[in-house]
């Protein structure tokens, strides 16, 4: 019964087919070669000084009108075929999406049919190990078969970063999720060496992420890794895996030094647990700001301004986001609720394991049967669209300057 009134949530446009109707700069300028030119200058034959009869006229007339026909129709061939060449052209692409869903502004009705609610809950997903099922380990196939069932069941990937900043750009109709990796295990990225040649694992984490993303183009497959100084082992290829996975789109943040609970620290030693994770990560990438902490155990300081407001040995501490470790969806960034530096997680595990009801399949069951409580998009980061009855719950001020729209 669930499968069946998550059926009636139809998305109404998926990313791929939304392009087609784009690349207007091409079509614009083909257009405009094709006009109209000049009239054709007249090149009936002379007629001749002596009295023309009406019969040769009136002939005349219907030639010329029979031609400007024929050029009419002509012309009108030319721009369905034009049309036709524009659309197919761009079909393929699908990459210009994102400026297409700025403009698309749904009816009411489209929002009451796709319950659109961008107070809903997102789900960061918690993961860990890929190897061996266990509460925080999933295999590599398990580990795919939850990118396939979220993919099937409407949800897209947007980064931690597009949620703290609230700029949510999946496609009307559908769930954004946050998929997450901490601890850098090996498991995460592997290299494999074969015939000298450098290969990534199709199945450590990494490998099966690619492969997916290749094949599933508008899951805008991405991750956020919070990674430990073992930085998934191999340690010869510390940096270029932190430079490939920045460069792929993914981001680093980070896990303390020594993975310890920081409530149980003083403000000098979590100030070095801080600081050194950051080192540790600027240290191959002096470039890149790890914005955001996964806190062990999520145990969080005693002093919270800490993590936004740190400054140690001469590193910078401005975490934007602190993730626990959790139970529960997040709020929506609009939400008054919403706090950044305290950003529950969903831990993706086996149903069979999850004994308190709270990992993954827990919660797409809950959103099957309270569909309301969902994060659905209007398909517009520059809106938030709420159901009339929630207005209360949304914070002015962590609105900015995106508008609000109720129905
Ligand atoms: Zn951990």
């Amino acid at each position: 019964m669930d499968e069946e009134r998550d059926g009636e949530r139809t998305p109404v446009r998926e990313g791929g087919k939304a392009g087609r109707k784009t690349s207007g700069r091409d079509g614009r300028s083909r257009e405009r070669s094709t006009a109209p030119g000049r009239p054709a200058p007249h090149r009936g034959r002379p007629s001749s000084g002596s009295g023309p009869g009406r019969r040769p006229r009136a002939r005349r007339s219907r030639l010329r009108f029979t031609r400007r026909f024929y050029i009419l129709l002509g012309l009108l061939v030319g721009i369905i075929l034009l049309v036709v060449l524009v659309l197919s052209l761009s079909g393929g692409s699908g990459g210009d999406f994102r400026s297409l869903q700025a403009s698309v502004k749904l009816s009411d009705s489209e929002l009451n049919r796709l319950k659109v609610n961008e107070l809903g809950a997102v789900m960061i997903l918690a993961y860990h190990r890929i190897g061996d099922e266990g509460k925080q380990s999933r295999t590599p196939e398990n580990f795919l078969s939850d990118l396939e069932y979220l993919y099937e069941q409407g949800y897209r990937c947007i980064s931690l970063r597009e949620l703290v900043a609230n700029h949510i750009t999946v496609a009307p109709g559908y769930t954004p999720v946050v998929i997450t990796f901490d601890e850098s295990d090996p498991s995460q990225f592997r290299y494999l060496e074969e015939d000298g040649r450098l290969q990534i694992d199709p199945r450590c984490a990494v490998g099966i992420m690619e492969r997916f993303a290749s094949e599933h183009p508008d899951f805008n497959m991405t991750a956020t890794f919070f990674v430990l100084p073992e930085l998934f082992g191999q340690e010869e290829y510390a940096e270029v895996k932190l430079r490939y996975l920045v460069e792929r789109g993914y981001d680093i943040g980070v896990h303390t030094l020594n993975h310890v609970e920081l409530g149980g620290l003083n403000d000098a030693r979590v100030l070095e647990e801080l600081a050194g994770s950051v080192r540790l990560v600027k240290g191959y990438l002096p470039d890149y700001e790890p914005f955001a902490i996964a806190l062990p155990g999520g145990s969080r300081p005693r002093n919270m301004s800490l993590l936004d407001h740190g400054e140690y040995e001469g590193v910078k501490i401005a975490f934007v986001a602190a993730l626990l470790e959790g139970s529960n969806p997040a709020t929506a960034p609009c939400d008054r609720n919403f706090d950044p530096l305290n950003l529950p997680r969903v831990l993706a595990m086996d149903p069979s394991l999850d004994t308190s009801d709270s990992g993954l399949y827990a919660w797409l069951r809950y959103f099957m049967e309270n569909p309301e409580r969902r994060y659905v998009s209007d398909g517009d980061p520059f809106t938030v669209t709420v159901p009339r009855h929630m207005e209360d719950r949304v914070s002015r001020e962590k609105l900015g300057d995106r508008r609000l729209r109720l129905y």
